[in-house]
């Protein structure tokens, strides 16, 4: 019999992976091209060429036993000072290999910061709408998530009253994800700033701890020159987790880092324990191929052009339809209000032209759904006429 927690996981799913299978069914009977699938994260931006070059050259130049072998549990260093290195000179800190720690993408480095911070029952907040599957890191660890919910009326950005109201003397991390997902919106040094100081008072005033938890993997996937605040440079308890997967496009290979800067309360402590949730979780140490990769291409920009395009022409074709849509500044995801309250309703009523979106209860917040744009930029010409049909059936547009 397996476990009681794993039982129920096994009946909840995952909406997304529903749509996925959706669209693969939709596809054999209308064809590929014909099914508009807005539903997957998958990055749909080539992976560089220097990617490939250097995975080639690193096999050639490296030896074998070498390149194959387990190494530190935190990974190589001089990859993590190469990291570090790169860190300083773009954000002015001040980090080596010691603040560093590779890890088997941010979803990697998101258990290993929870299951280093965590005692059973301790709260992590988190801001709605966000992505699902914090739930379970959190539980997996037997922590509390601790849902608040960001406002409409703020654009989604998180609210400082609002997360002040949720801190009790359980609340051991709040996490942040930024730019958003499933939002788009990038939460700007204001908003960073009032978090900052709700919690530095509230864990003066309560004598505990609290961590920030910073979720990365968009970082770099920002529009119009937007900003996205380095946060250990607003609160010192800052734990950051990143990866590669979305800025190099290279989600399955599995690579990113934790961070842990030395300001941070028992930093040193904290940086030694997560060492160890690396290696016991399972993952031992991050993918020994990817590390070296990484650190040759490090300063590989984010191709950030194509998903820009789509930007823009998606939320042309849907505020056109009569949809109200948040414009993202990061990320590749338009948050879209359904012109229903029943957002499943919506997403199961989009399916009649084979447009496939996730409703926003997969965030835990309804009234929404999420239309990821790492589509081909066909895909939303062609899904235009399809929007205006489903638009005109709530009255919004004239077909
Ligand atoms: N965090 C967020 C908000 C994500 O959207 C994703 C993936 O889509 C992840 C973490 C996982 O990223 P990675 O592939 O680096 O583990």
């Amino acid at each position: 019999m397996i476990s009681r927690k794993m039982t129920a996981m096994t009946r909840g799913g995952s909406a997304i992976r529903a749509l996925f299978e959706e669209g693969a069914r939709m596809a054999e009977k209308v064809g590929r091209e014909n099914v508009y699938d807005f539903s997957l994260g998958n990055p749909n931006v080539p992976t560089p060429e220097s990617v490939k070059d250097s995975i080639i050259a690193i096999t050639e130049e490296t030896d074998p036993l070498e390149l194959h072998g387990y190494m530190s549990n935190a990974g190589y260093g001089f990859v993590r000072e190469a990291i570090a290195q790169d860190l300083n000179a773009r954000f002015g800190t001040n980090f080596s290999e010691n603040n560093l720690i590779m890890t088997v993408g941010a979803a990697g480095a998101m258990n290993v910061a929870l299951k280093t911070l965590l005692n059973p029952g301790d709260e992590v907040i988190v801001f709605s709408p966000y992505f699902l599957e914090y739930g379970n890191y959190i539980s997996n660890f037997d922590g509390v998530l601790v849902d608040v919910p960001a406002r409409p009326e703020n654009g989604f950005q998180p609210s400082a009253g609002d997360l002040e109201r949720a801190i009790t003397e359980r609340t051991k991390a709040v996490v942040i994800d930024n730019p958003n997902n499933p939002t788009g919106v990038v939460y700007t040094a204001e908003t960073i700033r009032a978090l900052a100081e709700v919690m530095e008072r509230r864990s003066r005033e309560l004598g505990t701890a609290i961590y920030l938890v910073s979720d990365e993997p968009y970082r770099e996937l920002v529009y119009d020159g937007a900003q996205v605040p380095f946060l250990t440079k607003y609160y010192r308890n800052t734990l950051v987790a990143y990866s590669w997967s979305k800025s190099l496009s290279m989600p399955g290979e599995r690579i990113g880092y934790l961070l842990v800067p030395d300001e941070a309360e028992e930093a040193r402590t904290i940086y030694n324990a997560a060492v160890i949730a690396n290696r016991i979780l399972g993952y031992v140490n991050a993918p020994a191929l990817q590390q070296r990769l990484i650190a040759r291409c490090l300063r590989e920009p984010a191709d950030v052009a194509a998903y820009d395009k789509n930007r823009r022409a998606l939320y042309d074709v849907l505020t056109g339809c009569g949809f109200d849509c948040v414009y993202p500044g990061g990320a590749y995801y338009m948050w879209m209000r359904t012109p229903t309250p029943d957002d499943q309703e919506f997403s199961d009523r989009a399916k009649k032209y084979n447009i496939l979106v996730v409703p926003g209860r997969a965030f835990n917040c309804t009234g929404y759904v999420r239309v990821a744009y790492c589509v081909s930029h066909d895909v939303i010409l062609r899904a235009a006429p399809g929007f205006k049909k489903l638009a005109a059936e709530y009255g919004l547009a004239k077909e």
